[in-house]
């Protein structure tokens, strides 16, 4: 029997007990972590990512500060209100939501986030951090994936990892992660040679490629483990449209031991473990140590 893995439920235990760390903290030591997020200019996903993050975040207990510019922002100005966040101590953690408008240097804006504050896991320090095996922030979609695959595989030392996309948001810190907990880990991309034969070597798949239903059912080798990145929108047929993953998800999961839907896998963690983060942060700024979740 293939187990369904339900992100959307992962995630909202995730969230209670960020909830209850958040307010432990707060009993300790007399303080109540912050997120900031950027949004600049009108793009109506990132405003629904911006939206949910807040939301989120509030539900946390954490404090939300919301900063919407203008698309037409200079990138000094923008730099300016970094510096600004970075020195405001009720600010724990920073995101700026990408992508950016095309008049921005989005590189430059994320190196001049405070690293301790770099809830994205973005900046160079902490992606160092994380190949290094030191404490870093690291990227939350990764992440949420980690937890994923831990809950339905507790020992993941010794196995074929194959991540499909080498972005420097999911693929890379994925392997980096799975590297970290001595799976042997193959990143294939979009000049990858034989890439189905590699899939089919996968106790653990990954697919970050952002093709809708590209990884086909036979390309999944009974029992593995497949997780599901991608968000892709495809026309219903009807006028509207439908989510679907880079998975082909009918035909994979009768032979998968564990898979993700799209939607209600992978997305709904990202968001999770972002609050975890900021939390994270939060404690580690003052010297606190960070709670296991
Ligand atoms: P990118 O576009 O940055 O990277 C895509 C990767 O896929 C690249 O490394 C590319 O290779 C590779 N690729 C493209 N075509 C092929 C192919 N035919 N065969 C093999 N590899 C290929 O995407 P992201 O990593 O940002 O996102 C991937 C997907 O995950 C998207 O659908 C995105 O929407 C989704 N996503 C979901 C999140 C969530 O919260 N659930 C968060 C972030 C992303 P190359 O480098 O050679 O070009």
């Amino acid at each position: 029997m293939t187990t369904i893995i339900d992100g959307k439920a992962i995630a909202q235990a995730l969230r209670a007990r960020v909830g209850e760390a958040v307010a432990e903290i707060g009993r300790a030591h007399g303080i109540q972590p912050g997120l900031a997020v950027v949004l600049v200019g009108e793009d109506p996903a990132s405003a629904v990512y911006v939206r949910n993050k807040g939301k989120a975040t509030v539900e946390a207990g954490l404090q939300s500060f919301e900063h919407k510019l203008d698309a037409s922002i200079a990138q000094a100005d923008l730099l300016a209100l970094i510096d600004r966040l970075n020195r405001d101590d009720a600010v724990d953690g920073i995101l700026v939501q990408l992508p950016l408008p095309a008049h921005i240097d989005a590189e430059r804006v994320l190196q001049a986030i405070d690293p301790a504050k770099d809830v994205d896991g973005f900046h160079p320090v902490n992606v160092g951090r994380l190949w290094t095996g030191a404490p870093a922030l690291a990227p939350c979609t990764p992440t949420g994936c980690m937890r994923m695959i831990r809950g339905v595989l507790p020992k993941i030392s010794g196995r074929e990892a194959v991540i499909v996309g080498r972005s420097n948001i999911v693929g890379k810190p994925m392997a980096a992660m799975l590297l970290a907990e001595s799976a042997t880990v193959t990143i294939a991309h979009s000049r990858t040679q034989d890439l189905q034969q590699r899939c089919l070597n996968a106790d653990i798949l990954v697919a970050a490629v952002g093709r809708p239903e590209m990884i086909r059912g036979d390309w999944v080798k009974p029992g593995a483990i497949v997780i599901d990145v991608g968000i892709n929108r495809v026309p219903r047929g009807d006028g509207k449209s439908r989510l679907v993953g880079d998975v082909a998800y009918d035909e994979a999961a009768p032979r998968a031991r564990a898979i993700t839907p799209v939607p209600g896998g992978v997305g709904p963690m990202t968001i999770a473990c972002l609050i975890e983060n900021a939390l994270v942060a939060a404690c580690r700024r003052r010297g606190i140590q960070p709670p296991t979740l």
